[in-house]
């Protein structure tokens, strides 16, 4: 007997979502409610030259729809503080980042960083941490692609609402600084949902200015019209 199956029958291994032991001690989730997942279909990575209105983008990851259990996943992480709903989506981002060219092969060092989006310092205070840091903290431990929280910091504090207009997100632009130590990295901007991609795209644009080689946007869940 293996000392993690050893393990798992004295601590087991609990689906965040319905509470059954679940059967991959690895993640928070049973068979029964990973199967249940609304998961986006296909080879979610895209290239920059298909016009999809991102303009400082060179791929997304995004493995589910944000329907279904997804929001309340997502509210259990960023309202309750959940970190077992935070690993299960960290988990399904790292399977989808190890299959690509930006993880780690062999002993090599991984040709890219994971940035967390920063929440505003307010914000921060209130809740305590900061999901997209929860998310990527797991998605880093998968893949073996190192963290690089600070190459990013945001500035005022901005309404959550989504951002609708072309001012506001002028506006969003504005709330982000990039750290010169950004130069040359090829950066995983990770956050849990991405809804418009204005937030995505004004961190994408801080780091570029800041000489930034390339820019990925993870996120857990959207409904974006993605397509290969
Ligand atoms: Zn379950």
């Amino acid at each position: 007997m293996k000392v993690s199956h050893i393990l798992q029958s004295v601590f087991p291994t609990v689906c965040a979502i319905c509470g059954a032991v679940s059967e991959d001690p690895s993640i928070h989730i049973c068979n029964n409610c990973y199967e249940s997942l609304p998961f986006r279909r296909g080879f979610f990575v895209w290239g920059p030259s298909r016009n999809d209105g991102f303009r400082f983008c060179s791929g997304i990851f995004c493995p589910l729809y944000y329907e279904g259990r997804v929001p309340a996943l997502i509210a259990d992480i960023k309202f309750h503080g959940r970190r077992e709903s935070a690993s299960i989506l960290g988990a399904l981002l790292a399977q989808m980042l190890r299959r690509s060219s930006l993880a780690p092969t062999g002993s090599g060092a991984a040709p890219a960083v994971l940035v967390p989006i920063p929440l505003h310092r307010d914000r921060y205070r209130r809740r305590g941490y900061n999901q997209a840091e929860t998310i990527a903290a797991r998605v880093s431990a998968a893949t073996g692609i190192l963290l690089a929280p600070g190459l990013l910091v945001r500035g005022a504090n901005t309404p959550a609402q989504h951002l609708q207009n072309r001012r506001d997100r002028m506006q969003m632009a504005a709330v982000f600084a990039a750290s010169p130590r950004a130069r040359g990295k090829v950066v995983v901007l990770v956050d849990d949902v991405i809804t418009t991609g204005a937030t995505m795209e004004a961190a994408a644009q801080a780091l570029l200015l800041q000489g930034a080689r390339a820019v990925y946007y993870a996120a857990a869940a959207g409904n974006l019209p993605l397509s290969p």
